[in-house]
Order: structure tokens, then C-alpha cells, then sequence
């Protein structure tokens, strides 16, 4: 009798090693804790390993517009997160006079009735030490390195630099703009001459930047921590290659950060630090040339970064190359990116966080529609959708930190993205305003927000995969019990 190929080859689901896929998580930043804060509410096997020997809190503030509220809701965390934050409405925008020259709004007062929650500012550091007290402690492995990776039909392995190895069913890397999974991968899809040209090509770097934040001070050091808002304020450099943000926080510290521009000049200078991270080196020498820049604190008082600087434990000051890409492979069988790993943003535009909560939570729902004992190409199929859902709002986010980051940035091309930022009528960034809030998404396996504002959640189609998912399946083979 002649052999059906479909059937042939169709996989034998019972051999499978487990029931729900074991899931991989390389890195524990912002992005790889939410995907497995998620997964443990799922009741989805999953383990971390993070290359740092402890956390540190590194890092600025983190600003969080309505497009994460009812994430934050769906995962209990809303009453935290708010103890945390501060609501912020504005970026005010001034030159090295500390005199404000124009507002972008970035928040509106009625924020829950019209969007379903506030934009808000809070310290990374305090946002991350959230995060991971919601992860089992067992689930973390720390000191782990992650040097290479191997994926085949049975499985993915990951090996670590102290000479560890871990098998899992799928492998996410959310190891950060350097990532070791996506150089992995892509070393292994050059082989195969399957790999975009454009994805072979060194992550480009536009500036460097030094970010803090301050031990708390009084309302004498810096008066507008006595403001009910954030102050969020950049002051952009006339006669230095420098933009200076600050952020006053809930804690009563000050996050600060300080891009610097780079010429074709500074920019070799800076060629040996290229693949360095969030950590102190080379900080030292920076703040020392970055101290006299103004800040405004409220009141009189006329403060610069120096001062800021004396108030930052010296070895929680960051120097960071601040790199910009969109990588167009995201995953290939088991192994798939998230966050920094497949998008780096520039930081001016504050989307890095938000996109990598973003990217968890619709990873989440398709690793949950996946079907018991999930084959390779099962898997594959929902990285597709996974990448296929987010790639327009992380275009989009791109262009948007694209734009922040021209607006702080010198030259002609600069003053006239502030020109426009100034003078566009209020209606026009409104309606931007209103279509992004429109974008929020949630998890499938969490009872939905209840939260019900003006602007409603635009369709989400991860949101309804398993469903799809159940469907196929019951269509295929009619004894399936759903
Ligand atoms: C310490 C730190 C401070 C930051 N501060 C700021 C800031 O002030 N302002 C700002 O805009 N953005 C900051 N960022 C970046 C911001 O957090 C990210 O853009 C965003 O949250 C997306 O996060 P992510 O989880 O994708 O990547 P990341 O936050 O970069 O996290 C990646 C994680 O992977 C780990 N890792 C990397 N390589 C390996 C490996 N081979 N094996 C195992 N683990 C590995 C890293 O140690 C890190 O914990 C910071 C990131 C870090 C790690």
C-alpha cells in the first residue's frame, strides 16, 4: 500500500518528553523576569540563568506609560507598583540657562478614566527588586554564564561558562543587547545561509551615556522632590555635545542620566568600550568632565550634575554605549529573543522597559496556546505569531526613541524635530497619545482587567491563540476533548 507522507511523518506526541514545554530563560533583566513571572502563573515549567553573581541596582528611572497598566493589574501588582512611582504628565524641555522652553505631554491627569492608568515614573532598581521577589528563589540561577547554545528537534542545551549544562524545550534569550542566544543563533543560521544580511551586521552605537540615581535628599538639597509629580526635565546643551535628563522619584532620590553626543571623532575614542554593559567602568573619568552641566532642582537653588554625582554611591553610576537596532530574526525552532535582545532602543525615548513587558506578555500567551507535548514545528508556528504581533508597535516605539533621542541631539536636524515638538497642535500628539494607549496588552491565562476607560484595547490576536489553538485541533482530529 503507498505510504501517506502526511501521516508518515507526522510527529508521536505521547514520546514527547513532557507535557507542557520546559521553558529556558537566559537573563534576569526587566524582560526575562516578567516573562517568568508570567510562566509561574501560567503553571509553565521554566528556569532562569543570569550571568551576574548578584543584583545591583544599577540604573536611572523607568517611565511606564498606560500600555503596561493592566498587565501590572493582571499580575497583582498594581498597589506596589504604585507605592513606588510617581505619576508624571510632562518632559520639559530647556537649554543650559535651566530656563523651560517648551512641554511634551506624556500623561494626562484623568489618565484611569481615559486610558485605564497614569504614565509613571520609578527607580529601575526599585522596579527590578519588585520583579524578583515574584520569582521563586529556586527558579533563579545566578553566576551563570551562558557561553553557547545548541537546539535540535528533541530539545535545546544550554552551556554555561562554569562548565554547567541545562536542557530544557525552549530557549529564550533575554540576555540584553549583547546577547550570547541571538549570536548563537545566528552563528548557526549563517551556517545554514539563512540569516538576513542586515542581521549579520554589528549593533550600531549612536552615544554614550551616564545614568544614576541619587541616596535620598531633603526638599532643602533639591525643593521639587516636594512636588506631587515627577519632575521630568531635559536640558540640552547649547555649547556642549550634551543632554541632561532628571526625574524626581517617590523614594525622594533623583534618577539622572547624561547622553553624550559622539562625533566621527569621539566616537573612535570610544571603539574599546563598545561591548561593555550596565556597570561602573569607565564611569569614573566621565563624571569628571560631566560635572559642571546645569540642572534645575526648583526654588533658587542652581545645582549641577556634579552635585548629583556627590549624592550617587560611586559604584552605582553607569557608563553605557547606547546602541540602536531592530534584529529581523527573532527566533528559529526552539529558540526565540525578547526585549534589548531582538530591539535596541535608544533610552531617550523611554520604550525599552515597556517593550520588553510587552514582548513577555505576548510570548507568555502563545508558549500557553501551545498544545501538550509541543513539537518543533508547534513551536516555531507560535514564534512567528509572537513576532508577527509585536513588529509594528516595536517599528514604531523605534522611530518614537528615534525621534526623543534627535530632539536632545545637536545640529539642524535637531532644532527643527524641536521646532516641530514645540509648536504641533495639541490635537496631533492627542491622537498619538490616544492610538498608542490603545495598545495594552494582556495575558489570556490571568482573569482580564476590569478596568474599563475611554480609550478601549485595540484586538489582540495572542489573546485569543489557545482558543485558535483548540479549534485547529478539534477540527484535525474530532475526539480531542477541549
Ligand atoms: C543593570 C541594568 C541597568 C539598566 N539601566 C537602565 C537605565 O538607567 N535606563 C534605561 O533606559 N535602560 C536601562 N537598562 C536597560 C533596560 O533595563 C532595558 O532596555 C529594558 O528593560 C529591556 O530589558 P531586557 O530584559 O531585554 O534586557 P536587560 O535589562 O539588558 O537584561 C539582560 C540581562 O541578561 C543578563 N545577561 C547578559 N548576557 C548574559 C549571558 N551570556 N548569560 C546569562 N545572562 C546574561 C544581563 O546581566 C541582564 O541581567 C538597564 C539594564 C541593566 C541590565
Amino acid at each position: 500500500m503507498e505510504a501517506k507522507p502526511a501521516v508518515t511523518f507526522q510527529h508521536d506526541r505521547t514520546v514527547m518528553y513532557a507535557k507542557r514545554p520546559k521553558v529556558l530563560i537566559v537573563g534576569a533583566g526587566l524582560g526575562g523576569l516578567t516573562l517568568a513571572m508570567l510562566l509561574q502563573k501560567a503553571d509553565v515549567p521554566y528556569e532562569i540563568f543570569e550571568r551576574a553573581a548578584e543584583v545591583k541596582p544599577f540604573g536611572s528611572a523607568t517611565v511606564f506609560t498606560s500600555q503596561c497598566s493592566p498587565l501590572i493589574r493582571q499580575l497583582g501588582l498594581e498597589k506596589e507598583f504604585h507605592a513606588l512611582s510617581k505619576v508624571v504628565t510632562s518632559i520639559q524641555v530647556g537649554k543650559e540657562n535651566r530656563q523651560i522652553d517648551f512641554e511634551i505631554t506624556i500623561g494626562t491627569d484623568d489618565g484611569v478614566e481615559r486610558f485605564g492608568g497614569e504614565t509613571r515614573v520609578l527607580a529601575r532598581p526599585d522596579l527590578y527588586d519588585l520583579f524578583l521577589r515574584q520569582i521563586p528563589k529556586d527558579r533563579i540561577h545566578m553566576s551563570k554564564k551562558i557561553l553557547t547554545t545548541d537546539q535540535g528537534d528533541s530539545g535545546v542545551l544550554i552551556h554555561c561558562s562554569d562548565g554547567t549544562k541545562y536542557r530544557g524545550d525552549i530557549l529564550v534569550g533575554a540576555d540584553g543587547a549583547h546577547s550570547a542566544v541571538r549570536k548563537n543563533l545566528y552563528a548557526q543560521l549563517k551556517k545554514d545561509n539563512s540569516l538576513p544580511a542586515s542581521d549579520g551586521e554589528a549593533l550600531p552605537f549612536v552615544n554614550v551615556c551616564l545614568v544614576g540615581q541619587t541616596r535620598p535628599l531633603t526638599v532643602i538639597e533639591f525643593p521639587d522632590l516636594g512636588l506631587e509629580k515627577s519632575q521630568f526635565i531635559r536640558l540640552i546643551g547649547d555649547s556642549k555635545p550634551y543632554a541632561c535628563g532628571t526625574w524626581t522619584t517617590k523614594n525622594n532620590t533623583v534618577c539622572w542620566s547624561l547622553v553624550q553626543f559622539l562625533d566621527a571623532e569621539t566616537s573612535k575614542d570610544e571603539d574599546s568600550f563598545r561591548n561593555s554593559e550596565w556597570g561602573p567602568e569607565a564611569a569614573a573619568a566621565m563624571c569628571e568632565q560631566v560635572r559642571d552641566f546645569p540642572i534645575v532642582s526648583g526654588g533658587d537653588k542652581k545645582l549641577t550634575l556634579g552635585d548629583l554625582i556627590d549624592w550617587t554611591p560611586k559604584e552605582y553610576i553607569s557608563k553605557v554605549m547606547l546602541e540602536e537596532k531592530i534584529f529581523q530574526t527573532w527566533g528559529s525552532r526552539r529558540t526565540v529573543l525578547l526585549g534589548d535582545a531582538c530591539h535596541k532602543f535608544n533610552p531617550s525615548g523611554g520604550a525599552g522597559a515597556t517593550n520588553a513587558l510587552h514582548d513577555a506578555a505576548i510570548l507568555a500567551n502563545y508558549i500557553d496556546a501551545l498544545p501538550d507535548y509541543p513539537v518543533s514545528e508547534d513551536i516555531e508556528q507560535a514564534f512567528l505569531a509572537y513576532r508577527s504581533d509585536r513588529i509594528p508597535w516595536v517599528e514604531e516605539a523605534f522611530e518614537q526613541s528615534r525621534l526623543f533621542r534627535n530632539m536632545v541631539d545637536k545640529g539642524f536636524k535637531a532644532m527643527v524635530v524641536r521646532f516641530i515638538l514645540k509648536y504641533a497642535p495639541a490635537w496631533v500628539m492627542k491622537a498619538r497619545n490616544e492610538r498608542m494607549a490603545g495598545y495594552k496588552p494582556q495575558v489570556a491565562f490571568l482573569p482580564p482587567d476590569e478596568i474599563n476607560p475611554l480609550v478601549k484595547a485595540m484586538y489582540q490576536p495572542s489573546l485569543h491563540a489557545k482558543a485558535q489553538a483548540q479549534r485547529d485541533a478539534l477540527r484535525k482530529d474530532p475526539s480531542v476533548t477541549l
